[in-house]
């Protein structure tokens, strides 16, 4: 059991990415604070899951996150891992027809809510003895991609977040480390066949991970095993980058 009687803080816990490391986190031994968006759809996703509490948060609104981390608190005492997997793609509007709304809407969930959710998880890892905390990225912030500016700019300052904040919260005991998916299965991949087929061939293995397979690349920064990463940045992507 690699996350043995620790406690975790799962966004984006409904579906894809988030609600795989909520499973894998809570077979390792886990016990899982579950949060997206909405409450009744979180609890449908994990049904079949013991030691996983939902909570309903919008992580763009900072007021919801800090009272998702009272209510860990208030049940367990204390958050050990972060993983902030909520995000959205955004448009894949041309580039003169993406809004100011457009570019905003996804800088926020993408950048505002993981650092609203890092804060939260910093101010009470700082009292509890540190933990470690996991941003996803995207293999987009790290290559040319065939997405409009506004994910893939979200994701790079999510990844400038990832290292400034592990230097500054070294002294803390808290490691901050980023994962750079590839293609990977979930609802977030495009189903237009076309497009799909595109973003898959990146990569030189040809197919698209399961959220399984980002589930396992959390699950080792998250874990002890990972104790000497910090302010890194991991990216399966099936050979995309290298
Ligand atoms: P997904 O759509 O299956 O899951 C994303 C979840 O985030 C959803 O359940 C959604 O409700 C939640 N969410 C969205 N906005 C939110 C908000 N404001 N507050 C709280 N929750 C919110 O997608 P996924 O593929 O599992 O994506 C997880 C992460 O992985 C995302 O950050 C995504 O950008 C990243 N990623 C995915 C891929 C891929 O190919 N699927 C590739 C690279 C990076």
């Amino acid at each position: 059991m690699r996350l043995e009687n620790k406690i975790a803080l799962v966004t984006g816990a409904a579906s894809g990415i988030g609600n795989a490391t909520v499973r894998r986190f809570v077979a390792e031994g886990a016990r899982v604070i579950a949060v997206d968006l909405d409450r009744e759809r979180t609890a449908e996703a994990l049904a079949d899951v013991e030691n996983a509490t939902v909570a309903a948060a919008d992580v763009t609104r900072s007021a919801e996150v800090d009272l998702a981390f009272k209510a860990a608190e208030h049940l367990h005492g204390r958050v050990d891992v972060l993983v902030n997997a909520a995000g959205i793609p955004g448009t894949a509007a041309d580039i003169e027809d993406i809004t100011d709304a457009d570019f905003a809407r996804v800088v926020e969930v993408n950048l505002y809510g993981s650092f609203y959710a890092l804060r939260a998880a910093a101010r009470l890892m700082r009292r509890t003895g540190g933990g470690s905390i996991i941003n996803i990225s995207s293999v987009g912030a790290l290559a040319n991609f065939p997405l409009p500016a506004p994910y893939p700019a979200s994701k790079a300052a999510v990844l400038g977040m990832t290292r400034a904040t592990a230097s500054l919260l070294a002294k803390d005991n808290i490691r901050v480390n980023a994962v750079a998916p590839g293609a990977t299965d979930t609802p977030m991949l495009p189903q237009e066949p076309a497009l799909r087929a595109a973003v898959v061939g990146l990569g030189v293995l040809g197919r698209a991970a399961s959220a399984e397979e980002m589930a396992n690349t959390v699950l080792f920064l998250a874990s002890d095993e990972a104790a000497f990463f910090t302010g890194q940045t991991l990216s399966p992507n099936g050979g995309y980058v290298m």
